[in-house]
């Protein structure tokens, strides 16, 4: 197997668990060192970027720039056709709620309940189509960097589906499909996802014969 990183060490540029298990199970047939930026203790940047792109270059130079090791950073979301590709890059900030207390918190039912909510006002014939995408993006400690882009279409369904997923799965039926991510194994779900379409194109470059 090769590997044109450059390094047998690769930091995982998230704070998130969730994504430093999926990653690292990802990564685990090449051999790598995966390291998380939170055992770093490496800054969190802010995501200001307006493109998956962008979010994920900036978290990913971040990363490789304070640890000078090759980072790995992604940034995800969901598209809706008929809202112009709302939510997009701020999938996750459509479930941000102010909690009695102050203290943000996520509610996913909200966030598909808005999207819902403006499909139903554009019509009973509204386009339902919409896609998730996810960025993978490499940076090296010099500054270079590379990005690969993973998608899986669908429709967005109502009333939510199935309680599998995370997010937006219960209102997501990919093509051809009669179940949403949140009825599909997640075994399936994470061989046919955005995600496993990025990592796709990134192990046949990074990787690859
Ligand atoms: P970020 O990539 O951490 O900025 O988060 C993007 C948001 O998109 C997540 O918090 C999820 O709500 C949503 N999202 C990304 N991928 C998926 C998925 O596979 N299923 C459901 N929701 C997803």
């Amino acid at each position: 197997m090769k590997n044109r990183l450059g390094s047998e060490r690769l930091v995982i540029a998230t704070h998130n668990a969730g994504k430093l298990k999926e990653i690292s199970a990802l990564l685990a047939p090449f051999g790598l060192e995966c390291i998380s930026a939170g055992a770093l203790g490496l800054p969190e940047p802010e995501e200001t970027g307006t493109t998956f792109v962008e979010n994920a270059l900036i978290k990913a130079h971040s990363a490789a720039q304070s640890a000078q090791l090759p980072a790995l950073a992604d940034d995800s979301g969901l598209s809706v056709t008929a809202l112009g590709g709302r939510p997009g890059v701020y999938t996750a900030d459509w479930a941000q709620r102010q909690s009695f207390e102050g203290e943000p918190g996520r509610d996913w039912y909200m966030a598909m309940g808005k999207v819902e909510g403006m499909l139903q006002a554009l019509g009973p014939d509204a386009e339902r189509s919409c896609w998730f995408s996810c960025v993978l993006a490499i940076a090296w400690p010099d500054g270079t960097c590379v990005t690969y882009e993973g998608r899986v279409d669908g429709t967005v369904v109502w009333p939510p589906r199935g309680d599998r997923g995370f997010g937006y799965d219960p209102v997501f039926q990919p093509l051809g499909r009669d179940e949403t991510f949140a009825q599909i194994d997640p075994e399936e779900k994470h061989s046919m996802s955005h995600r496993a379409d990025a990592f796709a194109k990134l192990v046949a470059e990074q990787f690859g014969d």
